[in-house]
This record gives structure tokens, C-alpha cells and sequence, in this order.
């Protein structure tokens, strides 16, 4: 977390540790306008306006919230969604759940690059399909989808559009109007806030969508999500969103340099590697990389001394299963089964990319 955040948070378990739906006295009112506030924050780091931000225990909640509760908000136009191979688990498990309780699910791939074809996408739209889900970035690869146009074909068929932008938000410029996202998903510890903490942004005007609660109750947060608020936990993901919004332009500057400098250096000093993802749109901090000389999971256990890295998605380590996002962009198993995802952040310095490239250079002669 940013030291920020923590510093941000600290009264609210102490001094201000009211409800913040109790306003019958100060203390409800103390944290009642922290969170008014932390609304404002999200809403402002995503073009929104701040009654259309719900706050969540992060975003596999948020996912669950939105796909559920479109497609029951929105049952009698029809029980068909569609969504993409590489989504995350949290979105893929959800459609899954689905699925078994009858809503039709319409999977579209990805090209090599990760990416999906519009006319894929507009081809399997009917009077039917009720919501269109599209993640804005990948966790594994960083590849940026064409969310402006996604969002624009499904306004022009008059569908909804969920975007889980949980990796692009405070990365990437990101904004819901422009975009024409109906519902957007993010989650505080991505941003270097809080875990346990997320929202979900719900549209309010051309359209207003309306979801069906998951979780009933007291009728906190428009009644779309009962439960008494975390406020520390919002009050963090608002100042983290605050210090991204800040910071944008000149950290993505700064990261994709490092970034670069670390790609560069492994490809042409380690045969055989190549980076897997869309080189020409993706996330500045993200590098998926395969060593096709090795094998993902012995890399691991190399690297391990000194690196913190993944093969996948940090939901599914533990398999030895290549990656099913890297599989489904038709890249094959070896170069799947060589993958390394490496990914920097906020307080990662020049000197630590440095010996990255030093330690990753030696470890994969041995
Ligand atoms: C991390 C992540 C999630 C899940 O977020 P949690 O807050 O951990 O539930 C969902 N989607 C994407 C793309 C993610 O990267």
C-alpha cells in the first residue's frame, strides 16, 4: 500500500469509527462524509459522477454484482451475454455459474496479439443478449482492448457494456463516458490502496441500469449493495484513486520506460524469448514474457531467491497448467508453458530493473 493511503485510513479506525449510515450525530457524519468524499475520488478517476459509484470488498464482488444482477435486472429482453476466453476467473466463473442456471453464454476468442474481432463481436449480438463483458486490459498480458468501439457497438444494439477495468484504472487514462461503459468494475489493492475494498461504477443516464441486489439488507449504496460500509477501506481506495489520478501521465511515462529497458535487455541477450501480448496497445507496467528455451515453473523456482514473478495470474499458481489466456491466443503450449509475467510498479526503481536484467541474464544460463 502507499504510505498515503495508510495515513488516510489511520483515524477512521480510531477517532471516526462511526457508521457512515448513522446520521443521527457527529460520529455518523464524520464518516459519512469520508465516504462522500472517497466517492468523489473514484468517480473523478473515471469520468463518473460520484451516485454512480458503489462500493464493494473489491472486484470479484463488483463482477459478480454486475453480471448477476444485469442479467436478472434485465431478464425479460433475454438471457444471453456475451464475454471473451481471456477473461479473468472472477468474470469466467461467474458467466459458468450462469450458464448452469440457464443464461446462454456466447465465448469469443482472441486473436495471437489477445484481442477480439469486432465484427465477431457484432455478429453474435441478438434481440436477445442483454449485456456485452469485456475486460479493458489483461492481467496477464496487459493487452488493451478497443473498449471506444466495443462500447459504441453495443450502445448502437442497444446492449449493456460491463468493463472490468480493475487493471487498467490508475494505469491508463480511463473514462466511462468516452468509452461508453454502462458498468465498470475496480478494486483498491490494484492501486495500491487496500485489499478487501473495490466499487462498481452503474451508469445513470442514457441508459440508466439498474441491477438486481446480490446482497440484501439495510438498502446501503441505492440498495444495490446492503451491508454497513468499510469506511477506512474506502476512505484508502478514495486516496488511492486521488494519488493515481495525480500521478497518471508522468508514472506511465516512467514505467513504460522501465519497462522497456527490461524487455529489451532479456530479448537480446536470451535467446529465444519473445513478449506475448499486444505490443502496439497494452499496460505501461506489464511484461509477459516466454523463455522457450525453459519451462515456466522451473523458472520460478530460480528466480524465486530474488524475484517475485508468475507464470499467470496469481489465482491460478499453483497449476502446473500453462495459461489459459496465453493458450486461447493461440500461441501454443511450449511458448505457454514458457511464460514469465513480470510486472513493475510505483515503487519500483531504475536500480532494481537493473538487476532484474542482471539476475534474469545469469539464472537462465545455468
Ligand atoms: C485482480 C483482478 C480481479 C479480482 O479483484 P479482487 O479485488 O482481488 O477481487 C478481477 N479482474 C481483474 C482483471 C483483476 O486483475
Amino acid at each position: 500500500m502507499d504510505p498515503l493511503v495508510l495515513d488516510a485510513m489511520m483515524p477512521y479506525f480510531l477517532q471516526h469509527y462511526g457508521n457512515a449510515a448513522s446520521l443521527q450525530h457527529a460520529f455518523g457524519w464524520a464518516a459519512s462524509e469520508a465516504v462522500d468524499l472517497a466517492r468523489e475520488q473514484v468517480a473523478q478517476l473515471i469520468g463518473a459522477e460520484k451516485q454512480e459509484i458503489i462500493f464493494t470488498s473489491g472486484a470479484t464482488e463488483s463482477i459478480n454484482l454486475a453480471i448477476k444482477g444485469c442479467m436478472e435486472a434485465y431478464y425479460r429482453k433475454g438471457n444471453h451475454l456475451i464475454s471473451v476466453r481471456t477473461e479473468h476467473k472472477a468474470v469466467l466463473d461467474t458467466c459458468a455459474y450462469l450458464e448452469k442456471k440457464g443464461v446462454e453464454i456466447t465465448y469469443l476468442s482472441v486473436n495471437e496479439n489477445g484481442t477480439i474481432d469486432l465484427g465477431e463481436l457484432e455478429a453474435a449480438i441478438r434481440p436477445e443478449t442483454v449485456l456485452v463483458v469485456v475486460m479493458y486490459a489483461n492481467n496477464e498480458t496487459g493487452t488493451i482492448q478497443d473498449i471506444g468501439a466495443i462500447g459504441e457497438m453495443a450502445k448502437k444494439h442497444k446492449v449493456l457494456f460491463f468493463c472490468d477495468a480493475t487493471q487498467a484504472v490508475g494505469k491508463v487514462p480511463v473514462n466511462v463516458l468516452q468509452k461508453h461503459i454502462d458498468v465498470l468494475s475496480l478494486s483498491a489493492h490494484k492501486i495500491y490502496g487496500p485489499k478487501g475494498v473495490g466499487a462498481l461504477y452503474v451508469r445513470r443516464k442514457n441508459p440508466r441500469v439498474t441491477l438486481t441486489e446480490q446482497m440484501s439488507g439495510g438498502g446501503h449504496e441505492r440498495a444495490m449493495r446492503s451491508g454497513t460500509l468499510n469506511v477506512p477501506g474506502i476512505v484508502g481506495l478514495g486516496k488511492a484513486c486521488e494519488i493515481a489520478a495525480k500521478n497518471l501521465d508522468v508514472e506511465m511515462q516512467r514505467l513504460q520506460y522501465l519497462r522497456d529497458k527490461l524487455e529489451n535487455a532479456l530479448l537480446q541477450n536470451i535467446p529465444e524469448t519473445c513478449v506475448n501480448g499486444n505490443i502496439n496497445n497494452r499496460l505501461p507496467h506489464i511484461s509477459n514474457m516466454s523463455f522457450r528455451n525453459a519451462n515456466s515453473n522451473q523458472l520460478l523456482g530460480v528466480f524465486r531467491s530474488a524475484l517475485a514473478v508468475s507464470a499467470g495470474s496469481a489465482c491460478t499458481s499453483g497449476s502446473n497448467e500453462p495459461s489459459y489466456v496465453l493458450m486461447a491466443m493461440g500461441l501454443g503450449e511450449q511458448r505457454a508453458k514458457s511464460a514469465i509475467r513480470f510486472s513493475l510498479g510505483r515503487f519500483t526503481t531504475e536500480e532494481e530493473v537493473d538487476f532484474v536484467i542482471d539476475f534474469v541474464m545469469k539464472k537462465t544460463k545455468l
